[in-house]
């Protein structure tokens, strides 16, 4: 069958390596954006012009009929999705209570309404293959408490909380799902922190650096190979040591 991923998220940052590196691994790639088409096309060309396949595909993740409406357009060029990344999401810093109603429903809608959009639109072919790979991106932050990320870090423990429960739901039908905790990694997501927030965060990480969108890829790219198919219901964490040590 022919290898098919989706990764939200991917005309920039983490996603637009994830997608990068899962086409050198074989898939054909759905190159998933909301705003910045210039930048997904610009990852498909430059796909194509290594004699890779991929496409973009506009859609909020958060907009149930449009996720639909890409799978289906996905699904009509390439075939079944059989590794579906969910990547994209939303961060900013608030004290609790400056967080705005709209915000709180915008990042959960986001960053886990997104992943239950994604996961219900592809799974349907999953389960007729009973074979498929779903890796959610949770965070450092999903797995810890932060000041200022309250409302981030509770969407991100709830994508650990649906990682695992759908991992034992699937795991008869040969589905398997895990998840990424990422670092401190290097994409416009943390540029907002600033150069001095930056700098102090590479102190606390053991290993001396940020993390690379690339080091997050490497690990979703074998969280996806035969490699991990023992593996379901895992959360990852690429964090330098951050957290973990
Ligand atoms: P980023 O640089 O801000 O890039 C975000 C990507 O998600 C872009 O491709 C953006 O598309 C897309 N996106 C945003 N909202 C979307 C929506 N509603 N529907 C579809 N696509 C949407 O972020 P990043 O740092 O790569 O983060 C990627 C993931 O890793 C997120 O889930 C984030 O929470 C997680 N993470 C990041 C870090 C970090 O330190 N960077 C740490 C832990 C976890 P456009 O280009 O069209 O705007």
């Amino acid at each position: 069958m022919k290898k098919v991923a989706l990764v939200t998220g991917s005309s920039r940052g983490i996603g637009r390596a994830e997608a990068y590196r899962l086409a050198h691994d074989g898939y054909a790639v759905c190159v998933n954006y909301i705003r910045r088409k210039d930048k997904a096309d610009e990852l498909v060309s430059l796909l194509a012009s290594e004699g890779l396949e991929a496409m973009a595909f506009g859609a909020d993740v958060a907009d149930r009929d449009a996720v639909d409406a890409m799978v289906r357009a996905a699904e009509d060029a390439f075939g079944p999705v059989t590794l579906l990344v969910n990547n994209a999401g939303i961060a900013r810093q608030f004290q609790f209570q400056d967080i705005t109603p709209e915000y709180w429903k915008r990042i959960f809608d986001v960053n886990l309404g997104g992943a239950y959009n994604t996961i219900q639109a592809v799974l349907p072919r999953m389960l007729h293959e009973h074979a498929g790979v779903i890796v959610n991106t949770a965070s450092i932050w999903g797995l810890h408490g932060a000041s200022c990320e309250a409302a981030y870090s509770a969407t991100k423990h709830a994508v650990v909380g649906l990682t695992k429960s759908l991992a034992a739901e699937l795991a008869p039908t040969h589905i398997r799902v895990n998840a990424v905790a990422p670092g401190v990694i290097d994409t416009d997501m943390v540029r907002p922190l600033g150069e001095e927030t930056l700098a102090e965060l590479v102190k606390r990480t053991p290993l001396d650096r940020l993390g690379r969108p690339e080091d997050i890829a490497a690990a979703v790219s074998f969280l996806a190979s035969e490699q991990a198919s023992f593996i379901t219901g895992q959360i990852l964490t690429c964090d330098g040591g951050f957290v973990s040590l």
